[in-house]
């Protein structure tokens, strides 16, 4: 069966950049449904929680200051196959290293201010969209 939900954040640098309105417009484009969304900012603490499985990496503490410097707007998307479809929207981590056109290429900064993130799995999916939505909250 394939995913039907993912969860993303768009992540302080293109909220700060004024950037959000033209990364949805894309997300809305590529066939994504707006599931869940609100803006909201992180404290170190929270976003040092929700990256935990990065705690071990030289970057996590910058990463936690950075992810916790603005507003963020986090949300839950829905498509068929919307886990791996919306990497594919978003491109590779590292900018210089993302295809032409995808939202990383035209928005991020750098690696670590990359302007969006996106689940890797359902089950994350799952776990990152209930860390910032009440299950109530979907619609
Ligand atoms: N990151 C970083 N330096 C690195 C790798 C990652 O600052 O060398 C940051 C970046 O913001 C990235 C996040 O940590 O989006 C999570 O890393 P991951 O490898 O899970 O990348 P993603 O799944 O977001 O593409
Ligand atoms: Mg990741």
């Amino acid at each position: 069966m394939p995913t039907n939900k993912t969860f993303t954040m768009i992540k302080p640098d293109a909220v700060q950049g004024g950037n959000s309105g033209a990364i949805i417009k894309m997300i809305e484009e590529a066939g994504f449904r707006i599931v869940a969304a609100k803006k909201t900012k992180l404290s170190a603490e929270r976003a040092g929680e929700f990256y935990a499985v990065h705690s071990e990496r030289p970057f996590y503490t910058d990463l936690c200051a950075y992810m916790s410097s603005g507003p963020i707007i986090p949300m839950i998307l829905e498509k068929e196959n919307a886990v791996a479809d919306f990497r594919k929207l978003i491109g590779a981590t590292n900018p210089a290293n993302a295809e032409e056109g995808t939202i990383r290429k035209l928005y991020a900064q750098s690696v670590e201010a990359n302007a969006i993130h996106g689940s890797d799995s359902d089950e994350n999916a799952a776990i990152e969209g209930s860390f910032f939505f009440a299950h109530t909250e979907q619609f």
